[in-house]
């Protein structure tokens, strides 16, 4: 189902006592302003299973902010959807911008991903954006369409009808400050929809919740929360403070 969503990703960043406390400051905050966005946060693997307990009871969803392509096996360094799962985990983000440039992520590993997290009744947040250069030779939808589809061409409509959540993030955009205008934003939104709308139907592109991620801070999200087609936002710099990410939930109302 189509829902407002606001999500942190907290990369490499945070020492294990400073994630828990930002996890359980943003939590009493949660519960005392009973936000209607449903509230993610991702926080390094090595974190998921203490903060999974102190969340419990919490209506923040605390996600991973990655997963392997294969099931299990000799991969050294690599974390299966299973063993996420075995720890109270029940969904990542997958094929992150910084994942595609320093780890070489292809869109057909990211699919596998995707198929591993829906086998085990996960589900993905999966990244798509174009590069700077791409935008401006005018490839952008070209770049992001492919990104879908190969992604998305193995997945049954049903796993994406029950939890399915896509994030366009811009590379340009990403930590740079600069974020997509609104309108620019809308217009890759409404591009996504229609282009998961042509591979998997209206009903799975009308239940998908896209978010945008670049650059996303307490001052401009609101204006681009009021875009039709944007459902919420996946923050990188600003989900860190507890009252900066705390003013964009609000945004989103
Ligand atoms: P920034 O909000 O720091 O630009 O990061 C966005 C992002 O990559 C979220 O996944």
């Amino acid at each position: 189902m189509r829902r407002k969503i606001v999500a942190g990703n907290w990369k490499m960043n945070l020492t294990f006592p400073q994630a828990r406390e930002l996890a359980l400051h943003l939590n009493t905050w949660v519960n005392a302003h009973k936000p209607n966005a449903e509230i993610i946060i991702a926080p390094t693997h090595l974190y998921l299973e203490q903060l999974n307990k102190d969340l419990k009871n919490s209506r923040i969803r605390v996600a991973s902010q990655n997963v392997s392509a294969m099931e299990n096996g000799a991969y050294t360094g690599d974390v299966s959807a299973e063993q996420l799962l075995s720890i109270g985990t029940k969904i990542s983000i997958v094929g992150h911008s910084e994942r595609r440039a320093y780890h070489h992520e292809v869109d057909k590993y990211i699919g596998m991903k995707i198929s591993h997290l829906y086998k085990k009744g996960m589900s993905p947040i999966l990244c798509v954006g174009e590069k700077l250069e791409d935008r401006e030779s005018g490839k952008h939808f070209d770049v992001v369409k492919e990104q879908l589809n190969i992604a998305l061409e193995r997945q049954n409509p049903e796993d994406l009808l029950r939890d399915f959540i896509v994030a366009y993030e811009p590379v340009w955009a990403i930590g740079t400050g600069k974020t997509a205008s609104p309108d620019q934003a809308q217009e890759m939104h409404d591009f996504i929809r229609k282009t998961i709308g042509n591979q998997h139907g209206l009903a799975v592109a009308n239940a998908t919740s896209i978010l945008y991620g670049g650059s996303v801070n307490a001052g401009n999200a609101r204006d681009l929360f009021e875009q039709y087609d944007i459902d919420g936002a996946l923050v990188g710099g600003a989900s860190l403070k507890l009252e900066d990410f705390t003013t964009i939930i609000n945004a989103r109302g």
